[in-house]
């Protein structure tokens, strides 16, 4: 530290006179420069361009397979993502794209898709993910609010860029992620195919030469209740996200693992993977377009997948395949699921039948997405396998970044005992302070945290369980009943395919919890099936009044249960403890 002020510090008078060899220039107390000072370490800017440089220089051959939307499966490497992607950002820059402009994707998980990931937010440009599930009509809404100029899409999607393309005036250019081969019948004038795109473009251009803090990616929440709301990720949010992400704890991969992200782009970013996997130099593996159990199967034998993610519901499909078929997972190594609760059925299934370790993740937009990851520690390790099973099916611990406690509705914090449920809320650098162009205001309380909208209560050994969302809790004479925990046991009857709990209104309770059923086609299960089921499996007073069975539970964009949608149906529904009540 000595040497850092312009002055040298003047020499102490030594008492007695120093040993031969022993520095004497010690500055008395009066005159020690004193005050804050910054450290003397780099100015590394984290920008997401690092990422991918480091792959190719340091990874350049490892492998990136892609089941392309067109069909065949395809190979290529970090080297050639990280040439096109550059040819991708001087074929932005020649249309005029500038730093801040949004560019939009509504695409698979693809190599292209990725390379445009890179090719946009590498020169300063902000990446746009759409998700395709979502009616035109919102689609249109979102590319209007987020004044998109550029939307990469799969031919796939052709029919909703027809429906839309006259409902959003600020898109100048429309390129579909193909070749001239397969370029899609059309009659758009401002269409072109991504290949002949970047076609000829340099692999010479300046990137990240920006401020850290500047936009990166932008994506929308699924908007169950009123307008979508733009996230809007800087690329400082995004380098954290994938440190905190590669902890071995989290995701925690490396160079000598095969990922296949399953959980798509468009939705909460693959949960980082699109990053963390190039930082780490992993093999990559991109499922385009399918996502059913023999599609999922081919890639996960076929290229010796080490790694997987995805929602419950791509795993059911598997897990149905492996059943039909007997096959075998003996590579896989790690399954993370997350997006919503994993049934017990399937964490079995995955652990005890196939021997793949299944980490239960939960995590939102808002969040980059990761929040907590269900690593396992030693005291839990340390118990028998009905209590991991019950650790296993907790959300998981927080990994370092991201900051979690459970408050009641006055905003006091609740004790960490496994039981006080509350309002979940959280804190860290890749987590949202507002929305893009501030719709909904402030978004954080007093210290800075985000009510995630999710109740839940965390243990003493750090593991946190969601037991509802916020808006779907069943209130019933004053305490909550869990819709989570009602549907999870219901999935485990063998005849269920789907479940879903709604509180419907009771004069004496308030509310009381109503089940309905979607049964497995050909399956047949009474209601009395159902109750005798649950009797036993959860609280007495948490017993459905009722059991409805329906042809389809309805799913939302993301995959999750639209209690929305479900609600509306069965606004009229009398529960038949009513009349017993009044
Ligand atoms: P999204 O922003 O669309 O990813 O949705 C985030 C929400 O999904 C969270 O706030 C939770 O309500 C729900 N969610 C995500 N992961 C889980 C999980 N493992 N268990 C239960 N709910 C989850």
């Amino acid at each position: 530290m000595f040497g850092m002020g312009k002055k040298k510090p003047e020499p102490a008078k030594a008492a007695t006179p120093a040993a031969p060899g022993v520095a004497t220039a010690m500055p008395a107390a009066s005159t020690i420069k004193r005050g804050p000072m910054n450290g003397m370490m780099q100015d590394w800017k984290l920008t997401v361009d690092k990422v991918i440089e480091h792959a190719y220089l340091n990874h350049g051959h490892q492998e990136i397979v892609t089941r392309t939307v067109e069909g065949p499966i395809v190979r290529s490497t970090y080297n050639d993502l990280y040439n096109r992607a550059r040819q991708c950002s001087n074929a932005l820059l020649a249309d005029g794209v500038q730093k801040g402009d949004r560019i939009a994707t509504l695409a698979w998980n693809t190599t292209r898709h990725i390379e445009t990931w890179y090719g946009t937010m590498c020169i300063g440009a902000v990446l746009h993910t759409l998700n395709p599930r979502l009616f035109p009509e919102q689609i249109a809404w979102i590319i209007n609010h987020a004044e998109d100029t550029h939307v990469f899409y799969d031919i796939t999607f052709q029919p909703i860029i027809e429906a839309i393309k006259d409902k959003v005036p600020t898109v100048k250019h429309f390129i579909v992620l193909t070749d001239a081969a397969h370029r899609p019948q059309s009659a758009m004038t401002n269409l072109r195919t991504y290949e002949e795109y970047i076609a000829g473009k340099s692999t010479d251009v300046t990137w990240g030469d920006f401020d850290e803090n500047t936009a990166c990616g932008l994506c929308y929440t699924s908007g169950t209740t009123g307008d979508p709301k733009g996230v809007l990720y800087s690329h400082r949010s995004n380098v954290l996200h994938t440190l905190i992400g590669m902890q071995y704890d989290a995701i925690g991969i490396g160079a000598r693992d095969t990922v296949l992200p399953v959980v798509p782009m468009f939705h909460a970013n693959a949960w980082g993977i699109a990053f963390s996997a190039p930082a780490v130099g992993a093999k990559l593996v991109l499922p385009g377009a399918k996502m059913d159990g023999e599609s999922i199967y081919e890639l996960l034998d076929g290229e010796k997948v080490s790694f997987t993610a995805a929602v419950p519901t791509v795993w059911l499909m598997l897990l149905q395949y492996l059943e039909a078929t007997g096959k075998q997972l003996p590579i896989l190594n790690k399954v993370v699921i997350g997006g919503s609760a994993v049934p017990e059925r399937i964490l079995r299934a995955f652990e005890e039948n196939y021997g793949v370790e299944v980490i239960h993740a939960w995590g939102m937009t808002e969040m980059s997405p990761l929040g907590s990851l269900g690593s396992m520690t030693t005291p839990v390790l340390s118990q028998d396998r009905e209590t991991i099973v019950k650790y296993k099916l907790k959300q998981g611990r927080t990994p370092f970044g991201v900051e979690m406690k459970v408050v009641d509705d006055a905003g006091k914090t609740l004790p960490r005992d496994g039981k006080s449920a509350g309002r979940l809320v959280v804190r860290g650098p890749a987590i949202a302070k507002s929305y893009f162009k501030n719709a909904g205001g402030n978004i954080l309380d007093n210290d800075g945290f985000f009510d995630t909208g999710d109740v839940a209560h965390l243990d003493e050994l750090g593991y946190m369980q969601i037991t509802d969302r916020a808006k779907d809790v069943i209130k019933s004479g004053g305490e909550w009943i869990s819709s989570i925990d009602i549907e999870n046991f219901a999935v485990g009857h063998p005849a269920v395919a789907n479940a879903a709990a709604i509180g419907l209104p009771h004069p004496k309770w308030d509310e009381r919890p109503l089940l309905i059923v979607q049964l497995k086609p050909g399956a047949t299960a009474t209601k009395e099936d159902m109750l005798n089921y649950l009797n036993g499996k959860i609280a007495k007073w948490w017993m459905p009044d009722d059991v409805a069975f329906v042809d389809n539970i309805p799913l939302g964009a993301t995959g999750k249960i639209n209690k929305l949608a479900l609600r509306a149906t069965f606004k009229d529904y009398k529960l038949p403890t009513i009349q017993a009540a009044e």
